[in-house]
């Protein structure tokens, strides 16, 4: 029997991205790499070519991988399949151990997850119908605006007011985006209300779970310090980010492998 050491390799392919986390069987992060684009079962052969690249001491019988996300059964790469809802709440128990809700922006679906004391999953709800209050919405407003998604939250911080925008449906926001813009409104304003509206979509979707303190938000999105600060608004609660939002479900699988392999 092998008794070299052993590493765990949590695999999300989402709509947007395709995310990698490396533990080793001490349960530290090792690695973690993203790739924004392109299709995810490539990504993952390039991802895992990276890893192995960047640590020649692991070989391919030590790495034991569980893919995560929209992408995880067309994953060859992987021992095991596991729900997105399960890895989120494995990776924000790992990262803030004593949150209990968990809000997370993915590129096209959102989700609120309320967890128990032992980080399991109690409850949840999702929205993965409507493009409204995801990162797609965002992604569409950023590309009207001319502006970097990236660069959503600073251009938020100068805003000194709020242009509602009324329609929830992306494109006719996208329209009413356009109608701001050619009535001159400061676009830092503009971005605000655009803030505004896709956290008041997801407010409304989490709203239906008993929210309690604390509430982490994950995902791509939560990168966004303008929809950290317009949830916090809607909900009236204090938001917290993990280092890595966007790692969390990537963690979230590394860790079911460990605890189904490591022994
Ligand atoms: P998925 O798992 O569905 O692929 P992610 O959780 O990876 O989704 O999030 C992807 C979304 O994150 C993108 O649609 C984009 O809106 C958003 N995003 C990615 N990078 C950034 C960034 N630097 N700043 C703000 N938003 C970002």
């Amino acid at each position: 029997m092998d008794n070299a050491k052993k590493f765990f390799c949590g695999i999300d392919i989402g709509s947007s991205a395709t995310k990698v986390v490396l533990l080793d069987q001490n349960r530290n992060i090792v690695d973690m790499e993203a790739m924004q684009k392109g299709v995810g079962v490539d990504n993952v052969e390039k991802l895992l070519k990276n890893i192995y690249k960047r640590h020649p001491e692991i070989s391919e019988s030590q790495l034991i991988c569980a893919s995560t996300g929209y992408g995880r059964f067309s994953c060859k790469e992987a021992s095991v399949q596991i729900s997105e809802i399960t890895c989120h709440a494995k990776g924000v128990f790992y990262l803030v151990p004593h949150a209990r809700t968990i809000i997370d922006i993915g590129g096209q679906d959102s989700k609120g997850i309320r967890l128990s004391d032992r980080g399991t999953v109690e409850e949840f709800v999702m929205n993965d119908k409507c493009a409204a209050g995801t990162g797609r919405f965002l992604d569409v407003m950023s590309q009207v605006l001319g502006l970097e998604l990236s660069k959503l939250g600073e251009v938020d911080q100068k805003s000194d007011k709020e242009i509602k925008i009324s329609n929830t449906c992306t494109v006719f926001a996208e329209s009413e985006v356009i109608s701001h813009l050619a009535a001159k409104e400061k676009t830092e304003n503009i971005v605000a209300g655009i803030h505004r509206s896709a956290a008041s979509k997801v407010a409304s979707l989490v709203k239906r779970l008993f929210i309690t303190d604390t509430v982490v938000l994950t995902g791509g999105v939560a990168q966004n310090s303008g929809i950290l600060r317009a949830l916090s608004k809607e909900l009236g609660k204090n938001i917290v980010t993990p280092k890595f939002p966007q790692f969390t479900g990537a963690l979230g699988a590394a860790i079911y492998a460990l605890e189904k392999y490591a022994l």
